[in-house]
């Protein structure tokens, strides 16, 4: 599957920082992580705090999956709305899914500082707004349940709207949101993470795992085995392959950033704006004074159809924050596509899809897929050790 087009923003402003040996020859460890993108980085990270032996792989150079191609807006604020995501999965596991989607949040930018990373880490306001009625609407349910489970919530009008320099209708302002470089803080983790003595292979792909005795075995296609207590599938969409089950419908997105301004226009410099239209569009600003806008989703993740329509989104995108966004002189100046999923709830799917074998998963699907790989910190322990955790019960493979 090929889930990214190749001009994301982020390589080509970071180009390649590092890169890693494939695998010679088989080897032994003690959990083996499939997958160097952001979710493998943070989840080796964690496994090596709490004394593991990993060794780490992907079947490109690390960081060149979903992780390159992400916008990396954070919010706490699930694609699901919370007075949905109630009726659908219940009041405590939609409340307890936002909290701890916030926490990760401030969970995320104390490890960026833990590790020193440059990768321009802003605590911003997310500001989620409507521009039709039929939005409005929902979005003052939206409100009144947030503020009654204590979400710290503000209301805004046209009026204020307009001041902040976006022309719609209402919006739901939150404190907790933020947007950083997801490639240059991924690099830095790995880093980190081998030095601290984590094995990392790039260029080296598991075709297949089975089980044998109480071990599990990765094979490559060159028929290298690695041998594992356990292995964690951190290889976000591509997962689809080795899952069974259908836990996400994939797609087509698009992000286009502009041309470095000369200081970031007023409204990027302290929010990140998405809407309530579906699909939904988005907006950040940059540390080098860049607007990104992102969208335009189709329903299909065909690689050659996905970028065929490359040049359409171009003016699709910059039509809609010229719209958004008055009087600022939005130059496009890269663009790219990726595959993108949402599952049915708009949760990650965490832990083990078979209980009978030492095989996890970690896949925080959707607009907070960065957020989901950090509470799955949390719980990777508890998986690899066959204990309880929420977030084992509320995002398993059996819900
Ligand atoms: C355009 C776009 C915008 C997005 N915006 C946001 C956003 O604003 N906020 C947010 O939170 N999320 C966003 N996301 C989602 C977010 O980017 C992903 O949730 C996140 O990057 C997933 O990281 P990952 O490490 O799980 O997957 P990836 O970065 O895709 O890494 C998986 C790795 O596994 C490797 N791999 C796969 N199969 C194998 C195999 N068999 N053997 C070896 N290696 C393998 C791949 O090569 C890849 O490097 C966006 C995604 C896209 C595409």
């Amino acid at each position: 599957m090929d889930i990214r087009s190749n001009e994301p923003y982020w390589l080509i402003k970071n180009a390649f920082e590092s890169s890693y040996p494939s695998l010679q020859k088989s080897i032994t460890t003690d959990v083996l992580v499939i997958g160097g993108g952001i979710t493998g980085a943070l989840i080796t990270y964690q496994l090596l705090k709490e004394g593991r032996e990993v060794v780490l792989v992907d079947r490109r150079d690390v960081c060149n999956g979903s992780s390159a191609a992400s916008t990396a807006m954070l919010q706490y604020e699930i694609d699901v709305p919370l007075y949905k995501l109630i009726e659908q999965r219940g009041e405590e596991t939609a409340i307890s899914s936002y909290k701890n989607c916030e926490k990760a949040i401030y969970d995320l930018e104390n490890i960026v500082e833990e590790i020193d990373s440059n990768c321009h880490f802003e605590i911003r306001k997310s500001v989620y707004f409507a521009s039709d009625k039929d939005g409005e609407k929902m979005l003052e349910k939206e409100f009144r349940t947030r503020q009654k489970f204590g979400f710290a919530v503000e209301w805004l009008n046209r009026n204020q709207l307009h001041d902040l320099g976006l022309d719609a209708r209402v919006a739901i302002q939150s404190d907790s949101g933020g947007n950083f470089d997801p490639y240059k803080f991924t690099y830095d983790l790995l880093a980190l993470c081998a030095k601290k003595g984590a094995t990392i292979f790039d260029r080296t792909e598991i075709r297949k795992t089975r089980q044998k005795g109480d071990k599990m075995i990765a094979v490559t296609p060159d028929k290298l085995k690695i041998q594992a207590n356990h292995i964690i599938h951190c290889t976000g969409y591509e997962s689809v392959k080795t899952i069974a089950k259908k836990i996400v419908n994939l797609k087509s997105t698009y992000a286009l950033a502009s041309e470095a301004f000369e200081e970031l226009p007023y409204p990027f410099r302290n929010h990140i704006f998405w809407d309530t239209s579906s699909p939904y569009f988005y907006f950040r600003g940059t540390a080098d004074n860049r607007v990104i806008a992102g969208g335009g989703d189709e329903k299909f993740k065909n690689a050659i159809k996905r970028d065929a329509l490359l040049n359409k989104k171009w003016d699709f995108l910059t039509k809609h924050f010229k719209r958004y966004f008055h009087g600022i002189d939005f130059t496009p100046d890269y663009i790219w596509a990726g595959t993108f999923g949402e599952t049915e709830d708009g949760l990650p799917y965490l832990g083990r899809p078979n209980p009978e074998i030492n095989e996890h998963y970690v896949l925080g699907f959707g607009g907070n897929g960065i957020t989901y790989s950090v509470m799955a910190m949390d719980a990777i322990l508890d998986s690899l050790n066959h204990r309880d955790h929420i977030f084992l019960t509320d995002y398993g493979f059996d819900r």
